[in-house]
C-alpha cells in the first residue's frame, strides 16, 4: 500500500478526529452540563461539602437534564447516547463538584450499565425506566473483609423457592442514602467459590433491607457512603441479574468500564484545580507583579497542564475504545491509575500556588485535593490497577507490542 493510501485509510478509520475534539452533539451536551454545573451547582458546593449532604433539588435536576440515563436507550426512557457522552458528563460535573460527578458516574457506568448488559427485557423495562427518571441506583459489592479481594464476599443468598433470602453487610456503598435500587452481590453457592457469586436487583423497600452507618469522609463528602444491611432480605427470583453464579462476571465487566468513569472524575478534578490556579496566579500580586509573571510559577502551571492533557487523552481514548467495541481493559486501568495520580498532584500544586489561602476552606483548591484522594482507592486501588495492567502486559492473549 502506498504511503498516501495508508494514511488515507487511517484517517478514514479514525474519522480523522483528534481524541479531544467533540462532535456537534457531544459539544452541545457538554455545554448544557457545564451550564448546569456553573449555574446551579457551583454555589452549593461548599455547603454540601460542609454538611456532607447532596442537595435533593440538584439530584432532581440531574434526572430532568437526562444525566441519570445517558446510555439508556430512549425506549427505556434514557438519552440513548454513547459511553463517551457519560464520561463527558462526569468530567464536567467533577470540574465543579466531584461528589455530584460520582453520583452520576455510579448511576450510569455501574448500575445502568449492569442492567443494560445483563438485564432481561422485563428488568430493563422496569428498572431502567425508573433509573432514568426518578430513582437513584447504587452498586453494592464491597464488604468489611472483602475489598480488593472482592470475591471473598461473605453475603449469602439462599434459594427459597420463588425468592432468595439474602443475609450480610455491605460497606462503603456510594449513593447509599439517596439510592432506591441496589445491585447487590451475594454468594448463592459458597462451595463453588467465586462461581457462586450472584448479582441481585434489590429495592430499598424489600423486607429485610436497611441502610446502616454513614461514613464521615475526608473527601467527596457530599456523596453518601454507607453500610447496607441485608437481614433475611427477601428478593424475588425474577430479580436475579444475569444468571445465578455469574455475578463475578457482572462485577468484573461493569467495573472495567466504571474505571473509565473514575478517570473522568479525576480529570474533572484536575481541570477544576488548574482552572482555579490559573485565575488566582493572574490576580495575586507579590513583588509588584502578578505571581504568574514569575517563571517559577509559569513552569509549575505548564507541568500541571501537561499532566492533565496526558490524563485526559488516556481517559478519552479508553472511553472511545470501549465505544468502538475494541479491547480497553488495560487502557482503562492505566487511565484510572494515571489520572488519579495526576489529579492529586495537580490539586496539591494548586494549593501551593494559592499560598496560605490554598490551605483554607474559603478557596476551592483544598477540597479538590481532598476529593482527588479517592481516585486511588475505589473501583480498585492503584495496586489493583497495576496488577491488571501487568497481567495484560505479561499474560495477555494478544502479545503486547512495544
Ligand atoms: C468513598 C468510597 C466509596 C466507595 N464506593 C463503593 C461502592 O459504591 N460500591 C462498592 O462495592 N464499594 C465501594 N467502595 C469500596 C472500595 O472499592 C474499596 O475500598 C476498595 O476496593 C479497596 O478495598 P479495601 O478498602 O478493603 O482495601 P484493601 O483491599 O484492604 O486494601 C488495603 C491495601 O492493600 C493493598 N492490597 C490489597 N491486596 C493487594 C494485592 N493483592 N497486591 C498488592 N496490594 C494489595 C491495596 O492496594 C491497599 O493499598 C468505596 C470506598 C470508598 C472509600
Amino acid at each position: 500500500m502506498s504511503r498516501t493510501k495508508m494514511s488515507q485509510t487511517i484517517i478514514e478509520q479514525h474519522g480523522g478526529r483528534p481524541l479531544t475534539s467533540l462532535s456537534e452533539d457531544e459539544e452541545m451536551f457538554r455545554g448544557s452540563v457545564r451550564e448546569f454545573a456553573e449555574g446551579e451547582l457551583r454555589s452549593r458546593v461548599e455547603e454540601m461539602d460542609e454538611h456532607a449532604k447532596l442537595d435533593p433539588a440538584l439530584i432532581k435536576q440531574c434526572f430532568d437534564l437526562g444525566l441519570m440515563g445517558i446510555e439508556t436507550p430512549e425506549e427505556y426512557g434514557g438519552a440513548g447516547a454513547n459511553f463517551f457522552t457519560a464520561i463527558l458528563a462526569v468530567e464536567e460535573l467533577s470540574r465543579v463538584d466531584p461528589s455530584v460527578g460520582v453520583l452520576v458516574d455510579v448511576q450510569n457506568t455501574l448500575v445502568n450499565n449492569a442492567l443494560l448488559r445483563w438485564g432481561n427485557e422485563e428488568q430493563k423495562k422496569k428498572y431502567l425506566q425508573q433509573l432514568s427518571s426518578a430513582r437513584v441506583g447504587a452498586y453494592a459489592l464491597s464488604e468489611a473483609n472483602s475489598g480488593s479481594d472482592a470475591f471473598a464476599l461473605q453475603t449469602r443468598a439462599v434459594d427459597a423457592g420463588d425468592h432468595f433470602v439474602i443475609n450480610g453487610r455491605k460497606l462503603w456503598i456510594t449513593n447509599g442514602i439517596e439510592a432506591e435500587i441496589f445491585i447487590v452481590f451475594a454468594n448463592a453457592n459458597p462451595e463453588a467459590g467465586y462461581r457462586g457469586i450472584t448479582a441481585f436487583i434489590v429495592e430499598k423497600g424489600f423486607d429485610g433491607f436497611s441502610v446502616g452507618k454513614k461514613e464521615n469522609k475526608l473527601g467527596i463528602r457530599a456523596s453518601s457512603t454507607t453500610e447496607i444491611i441485608l437481614d433475611d432480605c427477601r428478593v424475588p427470583k425474577e430479580n436475579v441479574l444475569g444468571e445465578v453464579g455469574k455475578g463475578y462476571k457482572v462485577s468484573i465487566e461493569t467495573l472495567n468500564e466504571g474505571r473509565i468513569g473514575i478517570g473522568a472524575q479525576m480529570i474533572g478534578i484536575a481541570r477544576g484545580a488548574l482552572g482555579a490556579a490559573l485565575l488566582y496566579t493572574a490576580e495575586r500580586k507579590q513583588f509588584d507583579k502578578s505571581v504568574n509573571e514569575f517563571q517559577g510559577v509559569q513552569f509549575q502551571l505548564a507541568e500541571m497542564a501537561t499532566e492533565l492533557e496526558a490524563a485526559r487523552l488516556m481517559v478519552y481514548n479508553a472511553a472511545r475504545l470501549k465505544d468502538a467495541g475494541q479491547p480497553f481493559v488495560k487502557e482503562a486501568a492505566m487511565a484510572k491509575l494515571f489520572s488519579s495520580r495526576a489529579a492529586e498532584r495537580i490539586a496539591s500544586r494548586a494549593i501551593e500556588l494559592y499560598g496560605g489561602y490554598g490551605f483554607v476552606k474559603d478557596y476551592p483548591v483544598e477540597k479538590f485535593w481532598r476529593d482527588s484522594k479517592i481516585g486511588a482507592i475505589y473501583e480498585g486501588t492503584s495496586n489493583m490497577q497495576l496488577q491488571t495492567i501487568a497481567k495484560l502486559l505479561i499474560g495477555g492473549k494478544q502479545p503486547f507490542v512495544v
